[in-house]
């Protein structure tokens, strides 16, 4: 038995695979300013035409271009590994498989979409990438990218961490991106808000205003924005992850896996391990999938399906999804990426049709699931994938108890070599759970007033 299920280069997926073609009721489009669904033209300066086109395309299998994959070869097809020491320690008949996404040289699964973007920009002739990053993964993915495509990239960075998380900064650095501190002097939006509040921490919303403005406002015409999760083509883009695991599993002579897991921030690392078994379950199969999030963050667990922006300036169209409101604060508990306020809308329709069963964790959970990981399979997560393992060994508990022998497949969407201070503060015991008070939601919410309504369409099979 292998530990480790690896796939040749050859055998890599040749096409992404679109949830949208295979929903049972259609994505509700997204809205302008003047709540009219918003015509691809509409994004043209923010986003290159070929990616707008992905975004809204209906096709079930779209080809990657063969340069993409020529550079996606340096780290895929990432392995399938069994967690059998966990497994043991456990004392579980479940089989645990989890796809690593760590392998690829920033550390997460965010260059597999990193990739693909600064590829169609390149393609368009688009000569810079703009983008925000809170901790800073996203903006070492995009970096990477447009190194190895020779793009030029510009990245805003959220204050506060640009001051206490310098590495990823650095990491940006020497991948040849300038990365600088949001707000900053350098766009209206930044200049503005410095006159107001000069010591503020920053935000994403802020640093995501900075980053379109940067783009829409070359007269050349030849900068544009990149978002790391949350759209359509981002999720395409992320599939690759699962449409692997489903030929490693089955080389591993897995004929069924039960139980299919990822965390959740945005939606991208989940809707890259889930959407291929999601199609799956909409053809007949029995699987159970489950998209984890913080209990302090709990968009898909307790917040409403409806319209909202993407950022908390209100740059962005209205989207349909689950959603704690643009204005929502996340308290500070360390899985950055998972702070975010709503979630991809392929991934909420998928939500609002019953073919997910979202769950919601605590932080020191998580952070013990990740040590009791650490010292039997060996490798530190990041805190976001802590969310998952911690899913996976509930389950593993369950088919324990129940002595039931599943597969369990969840997403490693990377590691936590750069995320230690979390661990030290955990093991410190100076963290603690932070489940979202009801009054703090119901303020949240308060966003969303005046905000068209998404209607909750669903077909109503699972
Ligand atoms: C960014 C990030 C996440 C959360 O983003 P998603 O779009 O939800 O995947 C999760 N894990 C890691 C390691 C990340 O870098």
């Amino acid at each position: 038995m292998s530990t480790k299920i690896l796939l040749d280069e050859d055998e890599i997926p040749r096409q992404w695979y679109n949830l949208a073609a295979d929903l049972p009721t259609p994505m509700q489009p997204p809205l302008g300013p003047d709540g009219n669904p918003i015509r691809p033209e509409d994004l043209a300066p923010v986003f290159p035409m070929n990616l707008i086109e992905q975004e809204v395309s209906q096709e079930r299998w779209i080809d990657i271009p063969e340069e993409v994959l020529e550079i996606l070869y340096r780290w895929r097809p990432s392995p399938l590994r069994r967690a059998v020491h966990l497994e043991k320690f456990l004392g579980t008949p479940a089989r645990i498989y989890y796809k690593d996404e760590g392998v690829s040289p920033p550390g997460s699964h965010k260059p597999n979409t990193a990739v693909a973007q600064a590829w169609y920009n390149k393609q368009f002739g688009i000569k810079k990438i703009t983008t925000e990053t809170g901790a800073g993964q996203w903006g070492s993915a995009l970096a990477f990218a447009c190194a190895l495509l020779g793009l030029e990239c510009k990245v805003y960075m959220v204050r506060i961490s640009f001051d206490q998380k310098p590495f990823r900064k650095l990491m940006m650095n020497v991948w040849g991106a300038t990365c600088v501190a949001s707000p900053s002097p350098e766009t209206q939006a930044g200049r503005d808000i410095l006159a107001k509040m000069p010591d503020t921490p920053g935000s994403l919303g802020i640093a995501i205003s900075e980053a379109i403005e940067e783009a829409v406002s070359d007269a050349s015409g030849q900068t544009r924005y990149a978002l790391g999760s949350v759209l359509n083509h981002v999720m395409l883009h992320q599939t690759i992850i699962g449409l692997e695991a489903k030929k490693q599993l089955s080389k591993a002579g897995e004929k069924k896996v039960d139980v299919v897991i990822g965390c959740a921030g945005g939606g991208s690392n989940f809707a890259g391990i889930a959407f291929p078994f999601v199609a799956d379950k909409i053809n007949g199969a029995q699987i159970e999938i489950y998209p984890v999030e913080p209990s302090s963050c709990p968009t898909l667990t307790r917040a409403p399906f409806t319209y909202d922006h993407g950022d908390v300036a209100k740059m962005t169209p209205l989207l349909p999804m689950y959603t704690l409101g643009h204005g929502f604060v996340s308290p500070p508990i360390h899985a950055g990426g998972l702070r975010y306020h709503g979630i991809a809308p392929l991934v909420s329709q998928a939500a609002v049709e019953g073919l997910l069963t979202p769950k919601a964790y605590g932080q020191l959970q998580c952070y013990q699931s990740a040590l009791i990981w650490a010292k039997t399979e060996g490798f530190i997560p990041a805190p976001e994938t802590s969310h998952a393992i911690a899913a996976a060994i509930d389950e593993a508990n369950k088919a324990k108890e129940e002595g039931k022998e599943k597969v369990i497949l969840f997403g490693w969407s990377g590691h936590g070599l750069m995320d230690l201070m979390g661990y030290a503060n955990f093991m410190d015991g100076k963290l603690i759970d932070f489940p979202l008070p009801e009054e703090d939601l119901k303020a949240s919410l308060k966003s969303l007033e005046g905000l068209p309504k998404a209607p909750v369409v669903k077909s109503g099979r699972w």
